[in-house]
């Protein structure tokens, strides 16, 4: 059985027991801070067992792309050394949301593994939780009631609460669950010892493939747990793992999940795989086969390697895949990017957004890893450094300190510190390090930390309903609140049943406004400073002190959004849609929204495009944008649309959005602008008024920038530059013509300054002249020392060179005060150097104290700059002294 065919039998064993399977929600998980990435196939359900918001069906399947290298789950140290942990994998998983419970998930689980996948029953074993007195939760009785007559009571082992209770967080849903493991050892091997001794043993043969979790409690912030009104199911089966069972191989790397990348390797890098365990060429081929899949999805879906946050943990994957084909396999030029084509089309079918764009997946991998393989050069220079100092000094241990500092600015990993070290005789401080590591870490967190209060719920809801597409100001229910405690200070998070309030989402920002509260006749106010989502709920978050009293009034509320502020977030949402499509149009189909951020003051749009934006285009794309301005097309907003009609319509699909089966579609004119979008927009383009960039630039590779004003903004900025304009033309005398007149006054300058470098010869010929019948001889040489005005210090320079061209023998000091600023010049005969030892440097020093400066030069000739033009006739004085003596 294939791998595809593997999966579709999943999928289509659940559409059978009645479940509606979902597409994958993208890698990067959106709206929940608690999550960086999706690290299971629940994540992007979390609302619903939460009771926030309604599944689309009580059953539901899929495959999900989940990643593990970071948080709770980081298995990225294990990756490539063992044959069963990736850092992207696909888990399918099976959902009840609050449908069927642990009968119908085991039975079903036994079905498929046994009679659709055939795998041997012998070969199985399951565990079920122990209870755990301590945390008051007793052993699942349930569950093993129901396996006992499946696979019999000695496949099963119990298992303890840190392999069979499952907890969504420090609070929230959580319940036991049941494993099912595969033992897939040669026959010989289970003849010797029974797989049961080996589960849960880190034995590479004998894997977890499927954790079926039964959630039935809800943990408070105190740790106590109460029973959930609706219980769920919630399974996720490790989609390679199972490929590696059914397909009888001994790691996941022999299933044709993985073989068709390690061919390439093989190929590019002439070097077989051989599929041992601690050979380094092959721990290297499972990492790069591993980490390509991650790199590649993660950019897909919208990310970009960058020095924060989920960008900087791809960057580090990918580092981590370059450096082992560097060390190991001999790549010293990209070929992490060769690896894209093949799973591209390998995942077309499943996950198109690769395929969708492969090219553009590619170059920013192939720019990433040009740019580390410079920094490993340097990085290796740098070590080679230190270990040649050490050398010298007699060290042996590279300290903490530096190979973090490798780590930190070079992005070299300890691992390759280590190793280099090792190969040149020498060791690295690894506490050390760790120690850095730790102050770093340290540092951060304080950055990050804050307190999250419980919620005091005052009215149970299903969901947050949103009326700000129609409505400013809605009277509404608080829901519930709590209190967080974070760097800016204690804020107060409001949830109401109905809003107004546009929370923070694709790229516009919230809303702020006001809570009005009633009693009596008495009107009391709540600020909303900002609205933000977390999963599905419409948070209000308000600064204002001490509300407790307040919220627990229970009174209703009147929300009303700041609707100046919202008009001129419309403007800039609309003109960004505008944008996009305008272009599509001038640069080509290939742009592709990678970001944006829209507010009242401005907007900001990133795009995909791999070359400066020219000036033309700008104005092309700007003028595109003003005449659909002009055009006043109404928007079309069709709201529940299904997602396949959306693609139909020619939606552009978002890759990376988070969308559920149905979605909204903003459309400005068919043949224009169709897009998915949750945002809020203008009734016609007509409202938006003017569109005018302010700047245009680059992100990272591939990646363009533009940002622009409209509205009001627009007219101010054109109004600040008229206003200059104005100002200049006043300072012109109301020219005709503002740029003839700059450019005859620009010619003019030129003219003069001609005029005023020919005169300047001319004077300096005459002092020349003059100087000349001042010479006077002593002791065999020339003497001339003089008061002169030249204008700069050059010109002095020029003056005694000349002098020295027409006087045979000539000492010379001249003196210059040039607007202020004494200036010396000492020029001395050989004679004088070579007989009386003289030197025109320390000659000059010695002047220089009189105008309190100092310099120097050669022996013939030096010059010096002073403060203190009083003093040059004292200087020359002694100059003359010196010099006639
Ligand atoms: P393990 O103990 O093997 O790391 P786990 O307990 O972390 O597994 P779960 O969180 O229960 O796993 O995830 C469900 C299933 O996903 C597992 O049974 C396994 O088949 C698969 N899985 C988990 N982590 C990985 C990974 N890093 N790579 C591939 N598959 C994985
Ligand atoms: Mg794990």
């Amino acid at each position: 059985m294939t791998s595809s065919e593997i999966r579709q039998h999943f999928l289509d064993f659940f559409r059978s027991k009645n479940h509606l399977i979902v597409q994958s929600a993208p890698l990067v998980a959106k709206n929940d801070p608690t999550l960086m990435f999706n690290n299971s196939g629940m994540a992007q359900f979390k609302d619903f067992f939460l009771g926030n918001g309604t599944p689309p069906a009580k059953r539901v399947a899929d495959t999900q792309k989940c990643l593990r290298v970071s948080g709770k789950h980081n298995d990225l140290e294990d990756v490539g050394f063992d044959t069963y942990h990736h850092t992207m994998f696909e888990m399918l998983g099976n959902w009840s949301f609050g449908d069927y419970f642990k009968k119908e998930a085991i039975t079903w689980a036994w079905e498929l593994l046994t009679d659709v996948y055939k795998l041997p029953k012998d070969r199985l074993y399951v565990s079920v939780f122990e209870g755990d007195t301590k945390d008051n939760v007793p052993f699942d009785q349930e569950a093993w009631d129901l396996w006992k007559p499946i696979v019999g009571e000695d496949r099963i082992i119990l298992g303890n609460k840190k392999d069979n209770f499952w907890e969504m967080g420090d609070t929230g849903p959580c319940g036991p669950c049941s494993e099912i493991h595969v033992d897939l050892r040669p026959q010989s091997e289970v003849d010797l010892k029974s797989g049961k001794e080996l589960v849960n043993a880190d034995h590479p043969q004998v894997v977890e493939i499927w954790n079926l979790v039964f959630m039935q409690f809800n943990r408070k912030a105190d740790g106590s747990l109460d029973p959930l009104p609706a219980r769920h199911v919630d399974t996720g089966m490790g989609f390679e793992r199972l490929c590696m069972a059914i397909q009888s191989k001994m790691s996941n790397y022999d299933t044709d999940v993985f073989t068709h990348t390690i061919k390439v390797i093989e190929e590019l890098s002439g070097i077989t795989y051989t599929g041992s365990q601690r050979e380094y060429p092959d721990v290297a081929m499972r990492v790069i086969a591993d980490h390509i899949r991650a790199v590649s999805f993660a950019i897909a879906d919208g990310l970009v390697p960058s020095n924060a946050r989920a960008g900087y943990v791809i960057r580090r994957i990918l580092r981590r895949a370059v450096r082992y084909g560097y060390s190991y396999l001999g790549f010293t030029e990209p070929f992490l990017t060769k690896l894209v084509p093949t799973l591209a089309m390998q995942f077309a079918d499943v996950f198109p957004e690769l395929n969708a764009q492969r090219d553009f997946v590619a170059t920013v991998i192939r720019e990433e890893e040009a740019a580390f393989l410079r920094t490993l050069e340097n990085g290796l220079k740098l070590l080679d450094k230190i270990t040649g100092d050490l050398e010298k000094s007699g060290g042996k241990v590279i300290d903490g300190e530096t190979v973090f500092e490798l780590n930190d600015t070079f992005g070299f990993p300890v691992d390759l510190t280590a190793l280099i070290a090792r190969e040149k005789g020498f060791s690295i401080d690894e506490s050390g390090f760790q120690k850095s590591l730790q102050l770093q870490k340290e540092r951060s967190r304080k950055d990050a930390s804050s307190a999250t209060g419980d919620w005091t719920e005052l009215h149970d809801i299903d969901g947050v309903e949103f009326l700000g597409y129609d409505q400013t100001e809605a009277e509404a229910r608080i829901a519930k609140y709590r209190k967080v405690q974070n760097k800016q200070g204690t804020q107060y998070q409001i949830v109401l049943d109905r809003t107004p309030f546009y929370a923070e989402s694709g790229g516009q920002i919230g809303d702020t406004g006001v809570l009005e509260l009633q009693s009596g006749d008495k009107t009391t106010v709540i600020r909303i400073a900002d609205t933000k989502k977390e999963n599905d709920l419409i948070i209000h978050i308000s600064n204002d002190k001490n509300l407790e009293e307040l919220l627990d009034g229970h009174a209703p509320v009147l929300a009303k959004i700041d609707t100046a502020r919202r008009i001129a977030i419309e403007d800039n949402h609309s003109a960004t849609h505008l944008l996009h499509a305008a272009l599509r149009e001038v640069l080509g189909k290939h742009v592709g929204q990678k970001g944006s951020y829209v507010g009242p003051d401005a907007l900001r749009f990133d795009f995909s495009h791999f070359t400066k934006v020219t000036d033309a285009e700008l104005a092309k794309v700007e003028q595109i944008v003003n005449e659909k301005i002009r055009e006043n097309i109404p928007l079309n907003e069709r709201r529940n649309v299904p997602i396949d009609e959306a693609r139909s319509l020619g939606a552009m699909a978002l890759f990376g959005e988070k969308y559920g089966d149905f979605v909204r579609v903003i459309t400005f004119d068919p043949n224009y602008s169709v897009e998915l979008c949750g945002g809020t927009h203008v009734p016609a383009t007509g409202q938006i008024g003017l569109f005018k960039f302010t700047s245009e630039g680059s992100v990272s590779t591939g990646i363009r920038r533009i940002e622009a004003v409209t509205a009001e903004k627009a007219l101010s900025l054109l109004n600040e530059q008229q206003a200059t304009l104005d100002q200049l033309k006043e300072l012109l005398k109301a020219p005709k013509d503002v740029l003839k007149a700059v450019q005859s006054l620009i010619d003019e300058r030129q003219q003069l300054q001609k005029k005023i470098d020919a005169l300047e010869s001319e004077k300096l010929q005459q002092v020349k002249t003059g100087l000349l019948t001042k010479v006077q001889a002593s002791n065999g040489h020339s003497v001339l020392v003089e008061r002169v005005e030249v204008p700069s210090a050059d010109a002095l320079k020029q003056l005694a060179y000349d002098l020295k061209a027409k006087v045979d023998n000539l000492a010379l000091v001249l003196g210059s005060d040039i607007n202020g600023k004494p200036q010396l010049a000492v020029m001395l005969p050989e004679a004088l150097i070579k007989d009386k030892n003289l030197h025109a440097g320390n000659l000059v020093k010695e002047l220089a104290k009189e105008i309190r400066g100092g310099g120097g030069g050669q022996p013939f000739f030096a010059t010096a700059g002073g403060t203190d033009a009083s003093g040059l006739d004292r200087a020359l004085e002694k100059g003359r002294e010196l010099l006639l003596q």
